[in-house]
Formats: structure tokens, C-alpha cells, sequence
């Protein structure tokens, strides 16, 4: 996903769910990663206008790293943009147990099992 299109994630999920790029300074040929930070529902947000989050770890407790997916609903057909935790990044990942996660369908009432449907956050699509 584009830098640009992930800076419109935190207006349609809210301010828990900022964008984040993932940098590799020791690897100029990978490109960056962009992800989805998200902090969790108990958490008090910090004001990260005018500095950088690096380096201020009170900031970041809680916080996952996550992606952007589209997921359609195997019983009702309703379309999601789904927000993933990225279990593969070791960065942030033990923080998993501060989140909720939404399961099952909310157009159709579907449990995840049949509707495939899940994640940090849901957004239906027209
Ligand atoms: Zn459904």
C-alpha cells in the first residue's frame, strides 16, 4: 500500500489507528513498509505531532503493528477493509494481548468460522 493511501486509515478507524513506515536502514534494495499502528483501547494516546515516535518507548507501549486488507463476507457477500495484526514483525508483536479483536460478520451476523470475517478494526465498503 501507498504512504499516501495509508495516511487516510487513521480518519475512517479512528485515532487509535495511526499510519506507520516500517524503514531498513541496513537494507537499501528493501522497500519501506507501510503498516498500520495501532494502539490499544485502554491506552492514552500520545500527541506525536512535531516529533518523531522512534525512540520514545512510553509512547509505543501497547502498540501493534498491523496491515490494511480487503475481505469479502463468505455468507452475505458485505465487503471489509480489515485491520490485520502483522504477526510476522517481531516489532511490537508482544503486545497483542492489550487488543480486542472483532470477529464474525456485522452485516450478517455470520461468526467468523462462516463469514471469514476478523481483525483489530472493521470498515464496511459500499
Ligand atoms: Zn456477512
Amino acid at each position: 500500500m501507498s504512504v499516501e493511501k495509508m495516511a487516510g486509515v487513521p480518519v475512517r478507524f479512528g485515532a487509535r489507528f495511526r499510519p506507520a513506515l516500517l524503514r531498513f536502514p541496513g537494507r537499501p534494495t528493501w522497500p519501506d513498509g507501510t503498516y498500520v499502528a495501532v494502539w490499544p483501547q485502554d491506552a492514552v494516546l500520545p500527541d506525536l505531532a512535531g516529533h518523531a515516535a522512534a525512540g520514545v518507548q512510553e509512547d509505543l507501549a501497547g502498540v501493534v503493528l498491523a496491515e490494511l486488507m480487503h475481505h469479502t463476507c463468505f455468507v452475505c457477500a458485505a465487503r471489509f477493509e480489515a485491520i490485520h495484526f502483522e504477526a510476522a514483525i517481531p516489532v511490537l508483536g508482544r503486545n497483542l494481548a492489550r487488543h480486542r479483536f472483532v470477529s464474525g460478520c456485522p452485516a450478517c451476523g455470520s461468526d467468523f468460522a462462516r463469514s471469514r470475517i476478523g481483525g483489530l478494526a472493521l470498515s464496511q465498503l459500499p
